[in-house]
């Protein structure tokens, strides 16, 4: 893989920070640490610049961050005025936050999957959160910052068209486009020449939050016909799908992701191994989650607890936590290994049979493994 020329050094995390990776065709990518407009331990978002016929952007960065990108491209020697379309990796909003300014001040193109396009009118955040409710500890997390930004993220976005909806191996203007559902549903990488561009789906350090296979009965009626035969593109299970078909690509490819590039000074180049790597790193949760519930049936916000009893649960921390747990449970129940007994008396039930009012127990097997091997 491809060593980073670096422009322009910015902070230890790569805010402001400026890069360069030339393939040996010759191929140019330069990128742009866009900071985070809150408080966070992440780092920027890379905001890769292609300059091929066009001028294409990936994932311009979140909210209130325009003035950072604009000020990068102009050091690169662009204004955000030239730039022609703009690649979304997926619909979360450290990505596509500053959509709508810089479409506003560009006039460029908007590129992203067909379920990014269908997500941006449905209310993804009230169908996302009905099932929350049912969980006591998670009001503080309603009530919270990060909440508040999701709600406005989605109420800004609608204003967005998507001039150009992507499905899976389109090819345009040197880019094809490969689906890679699992973290989000409308996740994309992008290759060009001999650069991934990996949006969320593969990141160096850390690991991409699944999410959860019950969100699809919520949201099937709204997709597109061809996403409405049954649940490909949520949870655990469509997440290492996409994992590990990234991982099948073939050529000596330099994965770009959008975020981590480069933390605490040093940069982390990756491949598509890093796909498999992150793939073990779930079969072995699996595998720890499996011991914690083999002493006994357990509450899903328990085991949670139990789990990640050596972090800080806090609001939208104890919400990852919960829904990171409940998406390797589901691929359990998948493979036979967990069932699940539920009380409604006791609390509610959710449609994957989880909730406050559900008992989780353990089947005596690890048929997991195989599963995930089989895909
Ligand atoms: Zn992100």
């Amino acid at each position: 893989m491809l060593e980073a020329e670096t422009i322009k050094r910015g902070d230890d995390s790569g805010n402001g920070t400026l890069l360069k990776y030339t393939s040996p065709t010759g191929a140019v990518v330069k990128a742009i640490g866009v900071p985070q407009s809150w408080n966070t331990p992440l780092g920027p978002t890379w905001c890769y610049v292609v300059e091929g016929n066009d001028l294409t952007l990936v994932d311009p960065g979140c909210h209130g961050s325009v003035d950072y990108l604009e000020q990068g491209l102009e050091e690169l020697g662009h204004s955000l005025a030239s730039v022609n379309n703009i690649v979304i990796s997926h619909g979360h909003l450290d990505h596509d936050g500053s959509c709508l300014p810089v479409v506003q001040k560009s006039g460029a193109q908007l590129w992203a999957h067909e379920v990014y396009g269908t997500m941006l009118q449905a209310d993804r955040w009230e169908m996302e959160t009905s099932w929350r409710r049912d969980v006591q500890s998670f009001e503080a997390f309603e009530n919270s910052n990060t909440a508040t930004r999701v709600k406005d993220h989605h109420e800004r976005n609608r204003q967005l068209t998507l001039n150009h909806p992507v499905t899976d191996e389109l090819q345009s203007d040197g880019l094809t486009f490969y689906y890679t559902p699992g973290h989000s549903p409308d996740e994309l990488c992008i290759l060009f020449d001999q650069f991934l561009f990996s949006g969320d789906h593969i990141l160096p350090l850390i690991t991409p939050h699944p999410s959860v296979a019950m969100s699809y009965n919520t949201f099937q009626s709204t997709l597109p016909a061809a996403y409405q035969g049954g649940n490909k593109i949520y949870g655990l299970i469509a997440l290492l799908t996409s994992l590990k078909r990234m991982a099948t690509l073939e050529g000596d490819l330099t994965v770009l992701p959008a975020h981590r590039a480069f933390h605490r000074g040093k940069f982390n180049p990756i491949g598509v191994e890093r796909a498999t790597e992150i793939v073990e790193h779930h079969r072995e949760r699996c595998y720890e989650l499996i011991e914690i519930i083999k002493r006994g049936p357990i509450e899903l916000a328990v085991l949670t607890k139990q789990y990640f009893a050596h972090r800080e649960l806090e609001e939208h921390n104890f919400f990852l936590a919960f829904t990171e747990v409940m998406s390797h449970i589901e691929l359990m129940q998948e493979s036979g290994d967990v069932t699940t007994s539920a009380d409604p008396a006791k609390g509610s039930v959710w449609s994957n049979g989880l909730g406050s009012g559900a008992l989780i127990s353990w089947e005596g097997t690890d048929r997991f493994s195989a599963l995930i091997d089989g895909l």
